[in-house]
């Protein structure tokens, strides 16, 4: 049988990275994507940006839409300050099962619980089912058409507070125009664009970080 690109992915973290440590597994990630196969991790590039607004917020408590193979969950895990927890989302079970490992090849697993299902389904269920009050910051990096309603939903279960960040990759590419265009225009957030390029490419592409106000 074949095997897939996550799974190849996770073959390179066993054979390459050193257990435990995190740069190591995100260097070796980042060395299979550039000389192997291009896949959708935040990438090396705008990976910097979000350890530098991780390191800045230094939160408590952060949720990430869309953990793939677990690059960006070990990227930001691996910044938190003790005590803080990271809750990312996956609502595919293939790429979970490969999170799982990579998350724990780095050593990072108590920082982090992975949760299996759709955002649309499980935000509403973060105050009640996992004891969350609100989120410090939060990383959307699932499919595009979802940032929007997502942010709308976080907002509806008071799960941002004043001064909570919200930092969205690819803005530019693949784009998600309808929720620039909110997050740009409403009073409701203070928003900034962090240029670079697309992971793994020359393509321009950023990030954009919000802030709630509340
Ligand atoms: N953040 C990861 C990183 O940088 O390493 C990359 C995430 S990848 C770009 C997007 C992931 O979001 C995919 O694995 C996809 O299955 C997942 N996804 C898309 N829509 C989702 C949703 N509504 N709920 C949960 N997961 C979703
Ligand atoms: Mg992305």
């Amino acid at each position: 049988t074949q095997s897939t690109r996550p799974q190849r992915l996770l073959g390179a973290v066993q054979k390459k990275a050193t257990r435990g440590n995190p740069r190591s597994v995100i260097q070796t990630i980042d060395q299979f994507c550039r000389q192997r196969e291009w896949a959708m991790n935040v990438g090396d590039e705008k990976g910097c940006i979000l350890d530098s607004v991780v390191t800045e917020t230094n939160p408590t408590t952060v949720l990430e839409l869309g953990t793939y193979c677990g690059y960006s969950t070990v990227r930001i895990a691996s910044l938190l300050p003790p005590q803080a927890r990271l809750i990312t989302l996956e609502f595919n079970p293939d790429f979970a099962r490969i999170a799982r490992q990579v998350i724990t090849w780095a050593g990072v697993q108590d920082k982090v619980e992975l949760v299996e299902g759709a955002s649309g389904d499980l935000i509403p269920k973060m105050k009640a089912q996992f004891g969350v009050n609100t989120f410090d910051l939060v990383f959307l990096d699932h499919w595009k058409d979802r940032y929007l309603p997502d942010t709308k939903l976080m907002e509806e279960c008071g799960l941002l507070k004043k001064g909570s960040i919200l930092l969205a990759d690819n803005v530019i590419c693949p784009g998600t125009p309808d929720y620039l265009e909110y997050v740009r225009n409403s009073p409701r957030y203070q928003s900034q664009y962090f240029k670079s390029h697309l992971e793994y490419t020359k393509v321009e592409d950023g990030l954009e970080k919000s802030v709630f106000l509340g």
